[in-house]
């Protein structure tokens, strides 16, 4: 057959990294631009517009706008069922708008079939869960190693590359260690090690901290701050204020529309974190109160 398996898969990865060359002649682009983007379940009167923008004069949903700079650090706040995750899974194309445009990294998303979808998301996007999403009876550097893996990295640079991201988190002496033998901020930092291993351009975290104790919540903000500084994109969903103060962005969704969108601090430089470390420490509703905020 001349349509092995590996030949589809050159074919469809050389596609991905011929759509993946932005036009950089008329400056920066964006890593995430989304364009009246609008998700609907059900139909008629009985549609729930999960993300729906502004409303025309008929009550139609006229579709959110954003787009999202390289080494951004953005979170999105809103209470619950605000459209927070439904957005989430679109930009971590996991979920495909009901209309609306998507342009992830140069990449019409929308043109992608399954297969190619599930080599951008391998290539370009790390996911962090709240509920960590580890494999069961599966060591840390086993779990790091899964992305690599699917991507086709030989075994020993596999195994060298997981190390690097585990002692990133500081996690270099639990390798062997299985999930049920790691606390819950050890196990999200493996976490996290698997969402960077693969050196993604984007970081997507949907409530990483909301299983955590203050203690592991600061920790896992700290390797997502420095992530960031490296230049990472990180793209972070929260409800908590006391989170949201690592971003440089905060977008708060109201009903499935942007109704705020507010600069913590500049896109290129350090997160607020590490700009203004002892500032940063003073403000913490965690220091001041020795409770969650
Ligand atoms: P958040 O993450 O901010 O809590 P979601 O994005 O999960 O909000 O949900 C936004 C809205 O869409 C809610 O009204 C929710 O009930 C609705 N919704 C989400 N997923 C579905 C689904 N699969 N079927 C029907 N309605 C849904
Ligand atoms: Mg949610």
């Amino acid at each position: 057959m001349s349509h092995s398996l590996p030949a589809l898969r050159r074919r469809a990865s050389a596609q991905v990294e011929a759509a993946a060359q932005p036009d950089r002649s008329r400056g920066p682009v964006p890593v995430i631009t989304v364009q009246r983007l609008v998700k609907s379940y059900g139909v008629g009167e009985a549609a729930v517009h999960a993300l729906a923008g502004p409303l025309d004069a008929g009550g139609r949903p006229l579709g959110v706008d954003l787009s999202i700079h390289q080494g951004d650090f953005v979170a999105i706040m809103g209470s619950s069922g605000s459209g927070k995750s439904t957005l989430m899974n679109i930009l971590g194309c996991l979920d495909a708008p009901t209309s609306g445009r998507y342009l992830l990294d140069g990449i019409d998303v929308g043109g992608l079939d399954e297969h190619q979808l599930s080599l951008v998301r391998n290539r370009k996007i790390g996911f962090i869960f709240q509920s960590f999403n580890l494999v069961p009876r599966t060591t840390a550097v086993a779990q790091v190693e899964l992305p690599l893996a699917y991507a086709g990295v030989k075994s020993a640079e596999r195994r060298r590359r997981a190390m690097a991201a585990l002692s990133m988190v500081g996690l270099a002496d639990r390798a062997n260690h299985r999930p049920n033998e790691l606390s819950g901020g050890q196990q999200q930092r493996v976490a996290v090690a698997r969402a960077l291993v693969s050196a993604p351009a984007m970081l997507l975290a949907d409530e990483p901290t909301g299983n955590l104790d203050t203690r592991s919540t600061d920790d896992v903000l700290a390797i997502v701050d420095r992530l960031n500084a490296s230049g990472r994109t990180v793209v972070l969903i929260t409800h908590e204020d006391e989170v949201a103060r690592h971003a440089k962005r905060v977008v708060r969704l109201v009903d499935g529309r942007v109704k705020s969108d507010e600069r913590q601090a500049p896109v290129t430089g350090p997160p607020p974190a590490l700009l203004d470390p002892v500032t940063f420490a003073e403000h913490s509703l965690h220091a001041q109160t020795g409770v969650q905020g």
